[in-house]
């Protein structure tokens, strides 16, 4: 079985809004693709996230031809730029398999990623602590694979050398070749290992960067002016307050030095303004936002609704906060009655907020985190 980036897993549809298109390591679908021809099927992935978004399943291992059932292979050496070796018959993979990858990415350029979910630990998937084995003792013992060759379908013309063997010593965490790869090519998009996901707080906040990224990444594709840009930041703008409240002040102070007289080309401003204030923004939301986070913004939220709403009104959104806060109830609870209220007096401030008002199908996979 070989698995085809370029085609996503087709789902139902969410209300009309494109579905994010999520990269997931073909193994956490279900599909038998791992070494020794089992997978490792999650739920999270194969019935949540598949209900909800458009899954493009990848195993670079058997997109670079390694085959099915494979030989397992492991990083070894230097823990930045680690070696990939097959386990057994010691056969040096890097080259074959990295060039391959490059092509898998090629064919992913088209695609409008909003994020990728490896499996953990693998060599070629595991976006961190994936062990990196010490060398063998013996130099020059790796035997690169012939230019062509798929190693995977021609064991017979990589005989192990007698005596080759690795040195299982000790190892040091390192990352999976695919993930490296995506990450060099795509560093602001939201990557994990499903392993780190099954924290709640971790979690949402994975789910969370899918769709700020999604929405960053469609904007900064089209036709983007300063008054685009300052619009969408005010859309996100609680949303930074929230996790890092401290990246306020440089984002708001590049919004405002675009309109400075710049003797750049016009589209270079530009291009760089949205890429400067995505990377601000992924920085943001990388940090994890707890109860608390959202207890203050929640609370901060109400006293700038205060002097507009009636005392009953203001008597319930704080209850709901003190609900949210003790865990009686979801936050959801809350943002519902500040949004009631808001529609009524359209507070300038809150108008639009992703906090307030988030994607549908964001708020239907919360319910999963
Ligand atoms: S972890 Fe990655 S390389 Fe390994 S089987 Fe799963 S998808 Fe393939």
């Amino acid at each position: 079985m070989k698995t085809t980036p370029g085609r996503p897993d087709t789902h139902p549809s969410s209300r009309g809004n494109p579905p994010p298109i999520i990269g997931v390591s073909a193994c956490l679908c279900g599909h038998r693709v791992r070494y020794d021809g089992t997978d490792r099927r999650e739920s999270f992935v194969a019935d949540t996230l598949a209900r909800h978004c458009r899954l493009l399943p990848i195993c670079p291992e058997l997109q670079a031809g390694l085959g099915l059932p494979r030989e397992p292979i492991r990083l070894e050496g230097n823990p930045g730029s680690p070696r990939v070796v097959s386990v057994n018959t010691r056969r040096d993979l890097t080259d074959h398999l990295s060039g391959q990858i490059e092509e898998t990415l090629d064919a992913l350029a088209g695609i409008p990623l909003s994020g990728f979910l490896f499996k953990g630990g693998s060599p070629s998937c595991g976006s961190v602590g994936v062990p990196v084995h010490a060398e063998a003792q013996e130099e020059n013992t790796h035997r690169p694979i012939p230019a062509g060759a798929a190693p995977g379908l021609h064991p017979r013309a990589f005989l192990p050398v007698p005596g080759d063997r690795a040195t299982p010593l000790r190892s040091q965490p390192g990352m999976g070749l695919f993930a490296r790869a995506l990450k060099k090519r795509l560093p602001l998009l939201p990557i994990a290992d499903i392993e780190a996901l099954r924290d709640e707080t971790a979690r949402a906040g994975f789910i969370e960067r899918l769709f700020v990224y999604g929405r960053w990444s469609a904007a900064s594709r089209q036709a983007r002016s300063p008054t685009e840009l300052s619009h969408f930041h005010h859309r996100h703008r609680l949303l930074v307050r929230l996790h890092r409240p401290g990246l306020l002040r440089p984002m708001e102070h590049l919004l405002a030095s675009i309109t400075d007289p710049d003797p750049r080309p016009r589209e270079q401003v530009r291009d760089q303004t949205w890429g400067e204030y995505g990377e601000l923004l992924m920085r943001a939301v990388a940090h994890p936002a707890t109860r608390h986070h959202h207890e203050r913004l929640l609370g901060a939220i109400l006293r700038t609704l205060k002097k507009r709403i009636a005392a009953d009104d203001q008597q319930a959104i704080e209850a709901a906060i003190g609900g949210f806060t003790r865990g009686d109830l979801p936050r959801i609870v809350p943002i519902t009655l500040i949004n009631h209220v808001q529609r009524r007096i359209q507070h300038p401030s809150l108008t639009g907020s992703w906090y307030l008002e988030p994607d549908p199908t964001e708020l239907a996979l919360s319910c999963h985190a």
